[in-house]
């Protein structure tokens, strides 16, 4: 007998699930297209060679320990990766306006935020995009916040919703939270134009919406870390205020190291020192500190010119393969991966096995 003997079998998660299946599967020609981590044209994965560098600098090092970090995570980490995603040159910087603190990948950058927010902001409401990724609306209500959609994707032109979009941001109340994808959408990869971006700016702002960035895939979408934050910058050039929740998990292939950042861009100098005191009071109940290996790995590039130039060099090699593999074969079918058997006959069938295989094996 067991006290938890009346526990209802969970589903698996949707994503992760996937991968639980996969590997479960003998078969020599499984393919795994369900969580969102880059393989190599052999579909292995990939560990940079700028990241093995580094980890061996790391290692080779006999003045480091294994003492905790502070609640705030690695302050170099946290300078360089506000640098990385605002600009080195960003006034608010400069201004001292900008508080970042080391968290648990995106998710748990998000999710500190998100705590954040519920306990010190004075709108409760955060819009997010439809589709967005699942983990968003789960991660944001238990936070404490309430999510509501905005029009994202449109299906028919399979492309940006602009005007759904604008309208729905139109209708939110004043001084909603909205959740935006700083670049490579998940799951539509459909992004907002630079003209449509300075648009949405501006709706956001004269309507006092807090725009909660949530980055990702810096270098991903276009190869370039500093096109992809353009939109972020944008947003920071204005003077107003923003979250921005960043991921090394993706461009610097970290994945199970947990290694990302909160920054909030405040309006002054001493609100950020405030808002920082109250982040820590969020992160100390949570998990007390975060992990010393992943931050002091991207510290080791972000510090050296010459080893960021290598990772930006290996991040473009990764974003152009991916995008490589979107080219065009005259197939139509839903982003979902969905496809009407009842479209295929013996005259197509061959085109379509011949494209499936020449996008999968290039
Ligand atoms: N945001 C988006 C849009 C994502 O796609 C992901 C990863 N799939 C994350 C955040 C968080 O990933 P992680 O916690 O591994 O950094």
């Amino acid at each position: 007998a067991s006290v938890f003997a009346g526990i209802a079998q969970a589903p698996e998660d949707p994503i992760l699930g996937v991968t639980v299946a996969f590997n479960k599967d003998p078969s020599p020609v499984k393919v795994n297209l369900g969580v969102g981590a880059y393989r190599t044209e052999e579909g292995k994965p990939l560990v940079l060679n700028v990241v093995r560098c580094a980890e061996q600098m790391l290692i080779n090092d006999p003045s480091r320990y294994k003492e905790y970090l502070p609640i705030t995570g690695l302050a170099e980490f946290n300078k360089l990766s506000a640098k990385l995603i605002f600009g080195a040159d960003s006034p608010a910087i400069q201004e001292n306006r900008v508080v970042t603190v080391q968290c648990l990948s995106g998710t748990g950058s998000l999710r500190v935020g998100g705590e954040f927010l519920a306990k010190h902001y004075h709108e409760h409401t955060i819009y997010i995009p439809t589709p967005t990724w699942g983990n968003h609306p789960k991660i944001f209500t238990l936070a404490g916040l309430t999510a509501r959609t905005y029009r994202y994707y449109d299906p028919a032109t399979r492309g940006l919703d602009f005007n759904g979009l604008v309208e729905d941001l139109s209708s939110a109340p004043l001084g909603s939270i909205v959740l935006l994808h700083a670049c490579a959408h998940n799951p539509t990869g459909v992004d907002p134009t630079v003209d449509q971006w300075e648009k949405i700016r501006q709706l956001m702002r004269s309507k006092s919406l807090l725009p909660f960035f949530d980055s990702a895939y810096q270098g991903f979408a276009s190869g370039s870390l500093d096109k992809d934050a353009q939109p972020v910058r944008m947003f920071v050039a204005d003077g107003g205020e923003l979250l921005m929740a960043q991921s090394y998990a993706k461009n610097m292939g970290l994945y199970g190291e947990r290694v990302g950042a909160l920054s909030i861009v405040c309006g002054s100098a001493d609100v950020a020192v405030r808002v920082e005191s109250q982040l820590k009071l969020v992160i100390r109940p949570m998990y007390s500190s975060p992990p010393l290996h992943g931050p002091s790995v991207v510290a080791t590039i972000l510090r050296d010119s010459e080893m960021f130039n290598e990772w930006t060099v290996e991040l473009k090699a990764m974003a152009d393969r991916i995008i490589s593999m979107r080219q065009e074969y005259h197939i139509y079918m839903t982003s979902d991966g969905r496809i009407s058997m009842a479209g295929l006959n013996m005259k197509n069938l061959p085109h379509l096995a011949d494209a499936i295989h020449a996008a999968v094996t290039k």
